[in-house]
């Protein structure tokens, strides 16, 4: 097999979704985050500073040594493995990145030797990238179970992003899905070193002159998991080690592993997950403030803003030319530009009906139950905005 074709075999293993809906497919390693494996070999990606790149996302390895209970890549599985060698892989990927076939390369593996002889092969890889081949676009590294310290800080000088997949919210619930893996020491100890790192070491001395930002993955309802417990975990990851984003990829059971037998899990979930989850990181929503069930799950069915609009400001209707910015973020229809264009746009004016929220890019049909303009509540007529 030649580069390329090893190339096509490790890329061609993570499948396009046309829904753009994040899961797990069969096929799929899971070492990957569902937004980083939702397509084939190359495709279009937005960078954390909103620029949109072409990348390529692949293993350096599909032979890995662990046995997670949901992954198709598991030890012992049966399917067609391969592997490339650092300068081997920096080689092509350099010359696809010069032929303008891919801007961008998203790295990660199986584990085979070891997660720290794993990572060496990562980091070999990307340094022969930056230093041999002089590629300056983006990358994005994966961090190997029991990575050392040193290698973390290794992967900061290198890449544009890290993460580390935690899978599960906790060490119990880590248990049924990967058993080998260890919760604490593995995998979180990892994001606190990124940390950690970041608060010590000025950031000239990492790529670009930036901290690299991190992010990780759960698999959402594969350890019987509740929406609070993953919620929890992320928001004291956003709050403690400055977590970037975590991904949610509803459980899919993969053919042939332990859990093939397990129901797959309603995708909605992820979606749930990720609108909670951006309510807790951007629109200053507490974890007590989100319309958890009595198990302790969102309900599939409501948007969790619009839930918790509909239990507090249905009779308290917040006045839009009053309200400061954390306000305007609870309603529902004004997202994070919405409200700093109502913010401005009442510097000059002040706002009376919904038509001019409208203009201002408020989706003013969702709002109008919540809001108060000019002390009156607006007539909601759904015929004025189609
Ligand atoms: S470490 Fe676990 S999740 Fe990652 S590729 Fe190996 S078996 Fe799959």
């Amino acid at each position: 097999m030649d580069s390329l074709d090893t190339l096509k075999l490790l890329s061609s293993q993570m499948t396009f979704e046309p829904d753009g809906e994040p899961r797990i497919n069969s096929d799929t390693p899971t070492c990957f985050s569902p937004k980083e494996r939702d397509h084939a070999f190359t495709h279009p990606a937005q960078l954390p500073n909103g620029q949109k790149i072409v990348l390529l996302k692949t293993l350096l390895s599909s032979a890995c040594e662990r046995d997670c209970f949901y992954c198709p890549f598991r030890a012992g599985r049966d399917f067609r493995r391969a592997t490339f060698k650092p300068d081997e892989f920096a080689s092509l990927f350099s010359k696809m990145n010069r032929g303008g076939m891919a801007e961008g390369v998203f790295l990660s593996s199986g584990v085979a030797g070891g997660g720290v002889r794993t990572q060496d092969k990562l980091l070999d890889t990307a340094d022969i990238l930056r230093k041999k081949y002089q590629f300056k676009g983006y990358l994005h590294l994966k961090m190997m179970p029991g990575s050392e310290k040193d290698q973390v800080y290794r992967a900061m000088q290198l890449a544009d992003r890290v993460s580390v997949n935690l899978e599960a919210p906790s060490t119990e619930r880590l248990a049924k899905l990967a058993p080998h893996k260890i919760f604490i020491e593995e995998l979180l100890r990892p994001l606190r070193w990124v940390e950690e790192i970041r608060r010590s070491v000025p950031a000239y001395k990492f790529w670009n002159g930036r901290y690299p930002s991190t992010v990780t993955q759960f698999v959402a309802g594969g350890s019987d998991e509740s929406d609070l417990e993953l919620l929890n975990t992320t928001n004291w990851l956003m709050k403690n080690v400055r977590l970037k984003r975590a991904y949610f990829s509803a459980f899919h059971p993969v053919y042939d592993t332990p859990l093939e037998n397990k129901p797959a899990v309603n995708p909605m979930r992820e979606h749930r997950l990720y609108q909670a989850s951006f309510l807790l990181r951007d629109y200053g929503f507490d974890l007590e403030d989100l319309p958890f069930t009595t198990e302790s799950n969102l309900p599939i069915n409501t948007d969790p803003k619009q839930a918790w609009a509909q239990m507090n400001l249905l009779h308290s209707p917040i006045e839009i030319n009053q309200a400061d910015r954390h306000q305007l973020l609870r309603i529902p229809g004004i997202g994070l530009k919405g409200a700093d264009a109502i913010l401005n746009a009442r510097r000059l004016n002040r706002l009376r009906d919904l038509s001019t929220l409208k203009k201002l890019g408020i989706i003013a049909e969702r709002a109008a139950p919540y809001v108060l303009l000019d002390g009156r509540k607006s007539a909601y007529q759904l015929g004025l905005f189609k």
